[in-house]
């Protein structure tokens, strides 16, 4: 099936299971299935977010990260269910037992996704479209559950190529193909892309990789500082990025980048108690300590600094992460700057619990106020 200028390329599956938490929740409580179901917090009270939708709830216009104060407006009828944290990690890693019939090289993402590097596969079976295929259909037979798979020579393209086909999907995306589905691809959808530096691009005229591709290297770097050679490449269908299959959580981090330039200090330290709460709700989550908080700051014209404190034991309390940030940003003299972004990250965990090595926050977890 596959091209045959292929052999020399990687072979990279990208899995995604669909709607995990909601689809999880459906296969448990059949009393939920065909029902619009919204994993995540209550909507009554502040603070609620949706983790999942179900794809019954997402016809109404109901996602992830939205408040469920909307989805309920959205959908009055919905369902709520707090999520169970427990069950989707059993099921992650029944998951992971079934991708390690066929490589080692399984970079786990999140509970309900993963690279896959299969270039070569234990079974021999030299074909990815072939493995993703196997691997789709086993867990739809032992899980009762249906994932999304891309496969391509590279990870960034596997990635989009699983959300294309959406839910119970294949899409592969071979080597004489990239280029011309990475000039139509939208701006937004390129790694890294938020959406200020969408709105940058749309305000620049570049909408599509084929706009990307008419800058050169310099002229990327000097608009979107370091990631700009990302781009570079990438819309050349160039990503050489490996499958790690032992990355182990070395900080926990947040960080947000404004739609415009902070400069009072007062503006900086409420958006720093914004990152405070996120980081110090992951740190809980995790029940990670870290004994070292670094505060990152770019400025507006892409230059970084970090700044760090240490401390002789382990902490994830929110008083000592804003009170520190706070300082260590007060010793940049930030008065009259331009501040684009701000970041608070806690590393130095020293001993992991057993149970959490593996597991890494997920952007379904991240958007999720832990309580
Ligand atoms: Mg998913």
């Amino acid at each position: 099936m596959e091209n045959a200028s292929a052999q020399n390329h990687r072979k990279i599956i990208h899995i995604d299971m669909d709607a995990f938490y909601a689809s999880v929740e459906q296969r448990d409580n059949p009393e939920y299935r065909g029902k619009p179901l919204v994993v995540g917090g209550p909507p009554e009270g502040r603070g609620g977010v949706v983790a999942t939708a179900s794809y019954e709830a997402r016809k109404f216009g109901i996602r992830s990260a939205m408040s469920s104060k909307q989805a309920l407006q959205l959908c009055p009828h919905a369902l709520f269910v707090r999520p169970r944290f427990a069950a989707y990690k059993e099921v992650s890693q029944q998951i992971r037992e079934i991708f390690s019939r066929y490589t080692d090289l399984i970079e786990p993402l999140s509970l309900d996704e993963a690279y896959l590097d299969v270039t070569s596969d234990k079974l021999n079976i030299g074909s990815a479209i072939e493995i993703a295929q196997q691997i789709k259909q086993a867990i739809k037979d032992e899980l009762q559950l249906t994932a999304s798979a891309g496969v391509s020579i590279n990870k960034f393209v596997a990635k989009i190529a699983s959300d294309i086909n959406k839910p119970d999907g294949l899409k592969f995306i071979g080597p004489s193909a990239i280029e011309s589905f990475m000039e139509k691809l939208p701006v937004e959808k390129f790694f890294g892309v938020g959406k200020v530096t969408a709105q940058k691009m749309k305000n620049m005229g570049l909408h599509t990789g084929d706009d990307l591709k008419k800058l050169t290297e310099a002229e990327l770097s000097k608009h979107f500082g370091k990631v700009g050679r990302f781009y570079f490449n990438i819309v050349r269908g160039i990503d050489n990025r490996e499958v790690q299959p032992h990355r182990e959580t070395k900080s926990l981090a947040a960080e947000d980048t404004f739609a415009y330039d902070l400069t009072t200090i007062e503006e900086m330290e409420a958006e720093l108690d914004k990152i405070a709460v996120t980081v110090c709700n992951r740190l809980q989550h995790y029940q990670l300590k870290g004994r070292t908080i670094t505060l990152k700051i770019k400025y507006h014209d892409f230059k970084q600094i970090t700044r760090n404190q240490s401390f002789p034991a382990g902490l994830n309390d929110l008083e000592t992460i804003c009170l520190t940030a706070k300082k260590l940003l007060a010793a940049t003299e930030p008065e009259d700057k331009r501040i684009r972004l701000l970041g608070i990250s806690l590393s130095n965990f020293g001993e992991v619990p057993v149970k959490q090595k593996e597991e890494k926050p997920t952007d379904q977890l991240r958007l999720f106020p832990f309580k």
